[in-house]
């Protein structure tokens, strides 16, 4: 669902609202309106459309604000006829939207719709007051039971606060929403808005309706739904330009390919085992089958997608490597890859980190790798996140940043979420040679940032009988304050450059996570996984620190198998819900535990 904020007046005032990158802006060029707006337009981030307000204008008015202004939508708002709208239509091309309103209430007759199917994009419905527009009357939902069309509509009309809570209710039915109207409720005086209450509304919108057909992989444009996208620095567009224009170029090379593979193949152990866990499969009597990525040569994962992205950095001629790390897995991963192709590797890591995390920073040294402190802030994973960025920034002709899971901005989540699809294809060939069948019934994964998930889920997104099932860290639970559990506390919000589900106080600040498992310390999810959540396709669970633990402890009982902190979040699904017996589940294996030994240890005085 997107968002539209409307009236606005004061210069100043626009600025600090389009810094919320609501969808929409409206402009009232209607001179009765105490909203009028004939001023200074100031520059606009460029993801925000700018619509112009109009009641029975000419169309050369028209096209003159069109050009004065850079619109890229018209909403017309008085008893334009639907031959105006054709030859406006006609005037201004398919590139700049028509929206057109109508005044509804219970004796609306929504026949008077049809002949501007053609020659409009949207509706705007208000609600009937003296003056067309922010007259602050609320809408009575109840009316648009009887809505004919299909062609998506702004919905307006006195929207406050509370209005945009009782939403969630009529977003259940299949309207075709396509944006909220905010306008008067949200004010200090006409056209001057509260931006504080804008903010609240910008981060709280309803999540989007999946309609049937739309798919759960990144479009053109580097969204899933209304997640992702690149929200960056200009000074590092020219960096990330470069990568999006060239990644899928360079990734479908067949040399790429086959150099990529046989990486996989021969030096991290691809394809990572299938494992039938039959003492498991007996005690939930259910069929579950282990994706074995704690296999991989430096324990996890993550050794995919730094394999890839190593390739994509040599073949744009890059020769210095960044990456940030918290608990230094990542960190490891791009450090052997650093050394396996012999370029210059510098690894960010919070001063705090280094400090608990010794023998990863040992391993990155052994490996070359410089380890750089970040002294600032919190000295944890964000500030090193901010070091590298700045690295980045600085040295933007030589230098490679390697992110290490299905976060950032575009094109980071889907380059990292394609280098780890690797882990569904095979687990398709897997069951299909055992089972007889490409598809299972269930995929269970841990979500950090969501990179073993992405690559766990990615053949089987668009399949809606394989259910999808991402378990967050619950830390000390989720009302604890000492938790990771990002579907359930977060909001709407940009983190690391992508538009996302984030842990955030109202005002915005960053929420310090927590987990017992340094890998699923994040305080946001991954675009892939918001879009996931939001829509319901994949169900969220949250597990505490104890039922993963007591779950490391059981897997390693059972099967012989000693798993990192993060991966055993994952099994506690298993006590959560009941599995027919015929049912097949794959548990992404994401890690090893002997990283994690001295957490076991502590735990457990062992
Ligand atoms: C880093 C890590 C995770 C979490 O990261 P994702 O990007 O969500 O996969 C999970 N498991 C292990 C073993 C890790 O090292």
């Amino acid at each position: 669902m997107k968002l539209k904020i409307c009236g606005m007046k004061y210069p100043k005032n626009i600025t600090e609202v389009g810094s919320l990158l609501p969808d929409y802006m409206g402009f009232i060029f209607w001179e009765k309106s105490a909203r009028y707006f004939d001023g200074i337009m100031p520059d606009l981030p460029k993801s925000i459309q700018k619509v112009g307000v109009f009641v029975n204008a000419s169309s050369s008015e028209i096209l003159e604000k069109i050009e004065k202004y850079n619109l890229q939508a018209i909403q017309l708002h008085g008893q334009e006829s639907v031959e105006f709208c054709l030859d406006l239509k006609n005037k201004i091309g398919t590139k700049i939207k028509i929206i057109k309103a109508f005044s509804v209430n219970e004796d609306f007759d929504f026949a008077i719709l049809k002949p501007f199917e053609d020659v409009c994009d949207y509706y705007l419905f208000d609600t009937k007051g003296k003056l067309p527009g922010g007259n602050g009357i609320t809408f009575d939902w109840k009316v648009l039971k009887n809505y004919p069309s299909t062609k998506p509509f702004f919905l307006s009309g006195g929207i406050g606060l509370d209005e945009i809570s009782a939403l969630n209710e009529i977003l259940k039915t299949n309207l075709p929403i396509h944006a909220i109207d905010i306008n008067s409720k949200f004010e200090i005086e006409p056209g001057l808005k509260n931006v504080q209450l804008c903010r609240d509304v910008a981060l709280q919108r309803p999540y989007e309706i999946k309609n049937k057909n739309m798919s759960y992989n990144v479009n053109e444009k580097g969204y899933y739904g209304e997640f992702g996208g690149a929200y960056i620095p200009e000074m590092l567009y020219p960096n990330v330009e470069e990568l999006r224009q060239q990644y899928l170029k360079i990734t479908a090379e067949p040399e790429f390919q086959a150099e990529f593979n046989a990486l996989l193949k021969d030096y991290v152990g691809r394809p990572t085992p299938l494992y039938f866990a039959k003492r498991l499969s007996e005690k939930y009597n259910t069929k579950i089958y282990l994706k074995r990525e704690d296999l991989c040569h430096t324990g996890a994962h993550k050794i995919n997608n730094t394999i890839g992205q190593i390739l994509l950095a040599k073949r744009l001629g890059k020769t210095r490597i960044i990456a940030e790390t918290g608990a230094g897995q990542h960190g490891v991963a791009t450090a052997t890859v650093c050394a396996l192709m012999g370029l210059q590797c510098i690894v960010y890591m919070g001063e705090i980190d280094i400090k608990r995390q010794a023998p990863n920073v040992a391993r990155m040294k052994m490996l070359g790798a410089e380890v750089r402190p970040a002294l600032s802030g919190s000295r944890t994973l964000k500030d090193a996140t901010n070091e590298a960025i700045r690295d980045w920034i600085n040295n933007p002709v030589d230098t490679y940043y390697i992110i290490g899971s299905a976060v950032g901005p575009h094109p980071y989540p889907d380059m990292v979420s394609r280098f780890q699809s690797v882990i569904s294809q095979e687990i398709k060939a897997q069951l299909l040679e055992k089972e007889g069948r490409e598809n299972p019934d269930y995929v269970i994964a841990c979500v950090g940032g969501g990179s073993n998930a992405a690559g766990a889920y990615y053949h089987f997104l668009d399949d809606e009988k394989v259910t999808l099932i991402a378990v967050e860290a619950a830390g000390l639970g989720v009302d604890s304050g000492e938790s990771a559990a990002t579907s359930v506390l977060g909001k709407i919000g940009i983190i690391h450059g992508s538009k996302t589900l984030l842990m955030q106080t109202p005002d915005g600040q960053i929420t310090e996570p927590y987990s017992i498992s340094a890998g699923l310390d994040y305080p946001g999810v991954g675009p892939m996984h918001a879009n996931l959540f939001a829509t319901g396709r994949a169900k969220f669970i949250s597990i505490t620190d104890d039922q993963a633990m007591q779950w490391g402890l059981q897997l390693s009982k059972m099967e012989g198998i000693i798993p990192a902190i993060e991966s055993a979040h994952a099994f506690a699904v298993l006590d959560e819900m009941k599995f027919k017996p015929e049912d097949i589940v794959v548990i992404n294996l994401s890690g090893r535990g002997d990283k994690d030994l001295n957490t076991y240890i502590d735990y457990f005085k062992l």
